[in-house]
């Protein structure tokens, strides 16, 4: 059975994707079989790893409306070990699919699609889309755990409690096993005392639930880098577009964690 990890926060820009895409690699890096899905329909993860629209004909909707099983979507990707599972705009009717109340168990459809392909790999990375809506909540119902991406910006925390709340909430209720796995700071800069800032709250607030590599080390944190911005555009994570950068080190440092359970 793989371990399957969503990446999610409503709030937009914080650096979802890039976390999905380059904790993925990194974890293909180390030998994991692992299945990158891209359930927001604005398809960055997708298109982060070179994908564009005329490249494949179904998506992930095909799965989630029922037309075509998971397996029949999934994309070989130019990595060794990494499958994706893509995304397109036309994922924007889902909501409206998932919105209806008649529909049973509407938070659970991701979950049933992921059975059939989950002895296949060891994990599956899952990046949402900015809204705690319908798609997220699938997200969220299917997985074991969550990372929550937190950008060292002004209004960082904003809105958290919102998300916290609903991950509690889904563990009371549809997926008791849902975990947080940890918060990651991401665009973080040494010489920003804003970043200082968010990161010394979140140290304060979170202590327990900041990533790793070893004890007593400081915790893992995102640095901004123009190597981690520049990767998308050349269609590769930045673990293979500038292998040794501070962001790829960053999120090799976090696969390390995450496969040391
Ligand atoms: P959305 O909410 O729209 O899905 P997101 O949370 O997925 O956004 P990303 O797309 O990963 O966020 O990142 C937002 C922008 O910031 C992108 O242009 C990305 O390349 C850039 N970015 C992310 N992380 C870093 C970083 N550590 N250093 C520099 N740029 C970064
Ligand atoms: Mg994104």
């Amino acid at each position: 059975m793989s371990e399957i990890i969503s990446i999610a926060n409503q709030k937009g820009g914080v650096g979802k994707t890039t976390t999905a895409v380059n904790l993925a690699a990194s974890l293909a890096e180390k030998g994991k079989k692992v299945l990158l899905l891209d359930i927001d329909p604005q398809s960055n993860a997708t298109t982060s790893l070179g994908f564009s629209r005329g490249d494949y004909e179904f998506n992930i909707y095909h799965v989630l409306i029922g037309s075509k099983k998971l397996s029949e979507v999934v994309l070989k990707t130019a990595i060794e070990n990494l499958s994706l599972a893509p995304s397109n705009i036309g994922l924007v009717g889902i909501e409206k699919e998932f919105y209806n109340p008649n529909k049973k168990n509407r938070e659970l459809v991701l979950k049933a699609k992921l059975k059939e392909v989950s002895s296949q790999y060891d994990f599956i990375i899952i990046d949402s889309p900015p809204a705690l809506g319908p798609i997220t909540i699938n997200a969220l119902s299917a997985s074991d755990s969550v990372i929550i991406p937190i950008q060292c910006e002004f209004f960082a925390l904003e809105g958290l409690a919102q998300l916290l709340n609903t991950v509690s909430l889904l563990k009371k209720t549809i997926n008791p096993k849902l975990k947080i796995k940890g918060f990651l700071p991401t665009m973080y800069s040494g010489q920003n005392n804003l970043s200082k800032q968010v990161l010394a709250d979140l140290s304060h607030h979170f202590k327990d639930k900041l990533f790793h590599v070893r004890k007593g080390k400081e915790c893992i944190v995102v640095p901004r880098n123009v190597k981690i911005a520049e990767a998308p555009s050349f269609g590769k994570p930045v673990t293979n577009y500038a292998t040794s950068s501070k962001g790829s080190l960053a999120y090799r440092d976090l696969a390390t964690v995450i496969v040391r359970g």
